[in-house]
């Protein structure tokens, strides 16, 4: 066998680990339900109809070249203003670049900063790729604790403990996947404020993607926050805008300082080899800053009441209790019946392969988000209808009560 790049073959991506096993079961006819893929088209929504007529209208007329690497001013300028309105946030064309998804604009992030055994702090538990792509780029990823009493909130002084003399940025997702968490303003201003003191050596890179799927409270941009402090900023159409398919995102840069000139510079040398973004995408994604937003209060109010239901019934399962998320649409329940004597599993892979097998439902085990901190959980969707989650919750309550039965004395 021919040799494979070492830090290729150690990438790992538990979300899509799960799928292997379950698409045997499918393949017995067994049918499956899924918690697993955050995509709210696999569910019953779908990317408004003024986004997609928009990037039709594009393919049918005369866009259908190349776009320019950092993507179509037109585009650049309606995202600034998003930002304006939204965040109350200035950014000229010029500091945004576009993408294929945050997923590029992270790969070209590290790929421009990362010197083997360069340090990032990472959310724990987090999105995989903040992790797996840092160790692609052989740098070390560096899990910060997130508190699950405190509602999964960042625990600052433990940011600062972690921080070395090769830590190169300090990575936050808010809202957050897995947990849901949406920061409160104190701690992301108190992120800011390390990140200040640290500026000669750190930048603070800060996902938003989730940022007006929220439930009680309201999400604060970082860069409407923090002032002073180098920051990198992701967006994109995925989530809030409903099109994960047509693989749209973009980076922010806000530089007053110009500490991020020469990272900017090694970003855009990449993002030129990739040639661009989809050019159709970038003119729905137009349509998408610019056209009405209705969409977005009834998304949030349809995930609330979701969120309503997962949350409460979660709590009443035996060997389970569950944080309430605020954003996204990921709840992270603790299998607290791990912690106990006698467990009928060994940790939480066990527990998500055996729910699988016997309840047929699919989650994430929390360890693939984090071995330490997100350890001893699970992550599910609640993106499905009601219906469809009650069927799920029925399974997974069924089969904790038949496992957890306690045993005749
Ligand atoms: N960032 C976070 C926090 C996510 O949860 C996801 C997808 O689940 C992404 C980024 C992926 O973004 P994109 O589709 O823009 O690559």
């Amino acid at each position: 066998m021919l040799r494979a790049a070492r830090n290729a073959l150690q990438v790992e991506y538990a979300i899509r680990d799960v799928v292997l096993p379950a698409r045997e079961l499918e393949k017995q006819g067994i049918e499956i339900l899924k918690l697993n893929i955050g995509d709210p088209c696999a569910y019953d929504f779908d990317t408004p109809q003024h986004i997609k007529d928009a990037a039709i209208e594009a393919m049918r007329g005369t866009k259908n070249g190349y776009s320019p690497s950092e993507g179509i001013l037109e585009l650049r300028e309606a995202i600034a203003a998003r930002e304006k309105r939204r965040n109350n946030v200035d950014y000229a064309p010029d500091d945004i670049t576009v993408t294929t998804g945050i997923s590029e604009s992270l790969s070209l992030l590290y790929g421009s900063v990362l010197e083997p055994g360069d340090e990032v702090l990472v959310a724990g538990p987090s999105y995989p790729p903040y992790t797996s792509l840092a160790k692609l780029h052989s740098a070390k990823p560096t899990p910060y604790n997130t508190k699950e009493a405190a509602g999964w909130q960042p625990d600052v002084d433990d940011i600062r403990r972690r921080i070395t003399p090769r830590t190169r940025m300090i990575t936050m997702i808010n809202p957050n996947n897995p947990t849901g968490a949406v920061w409160g303003r104190r701690v992301v201003e108190a992120i800011g404020g390390l990140a200040a003191e640290y500026s000669k050596q750190l930048f603070l890179v800060s996902d938003e993607i989730y940022d007006d799927m929220t439930f009680d409270v309201k999400h604060n941009a970082t860069a409407s926050l923090v002032k002073d402090v180098p920051l990198v900023t992701f967006n994109g159409l995925s989530k809030v805008y409903l099109a994960p398919g047509w693989r749209l995102g973009w980076t922010m840069w806000r530089d007053h300082n110009r500490g991020l000139e020469e990272i900017r510079k090694a970003y855009m040398n990449q993002a030129r080899l990739r040639i661009c973004a989809s050019t159709i995408a970038q003119h729905g994604a137009v349509a998408a800053m610019t056209g009405p937003q209705d969409h977005i209060p009834q998304v949030a109010q349809k995930l609330k009441r979701r969120r309503d239901l997962a949350h409460k019934r979660l709590n009443e399962m035996p060997g389970i209790s569950c944080a309430k998320p605020e954003g996204a649409f990921y709840a992270f329940p603790k299998i607290k019946a791990l912690e106990e004597p006698g467990a009928p599993w060994r940790n939480d892979k066990e527990f998500v392969l055996d729910l699988l097998k016997e309840a047929h439902v699919l989650t994430v085990h929390g360890s693939g988000f984090d071995s330490t901190f997100g350890a001893n959980h699970f992550r599910i969707v609640i993106l499905p209808p009601e219906e469809t989650l009650t069927r799920a919750f029925d399974a997974i309550e069924k089969h904790l009560k038949r496992r957890l039965k306690p045993v005749p004395a």
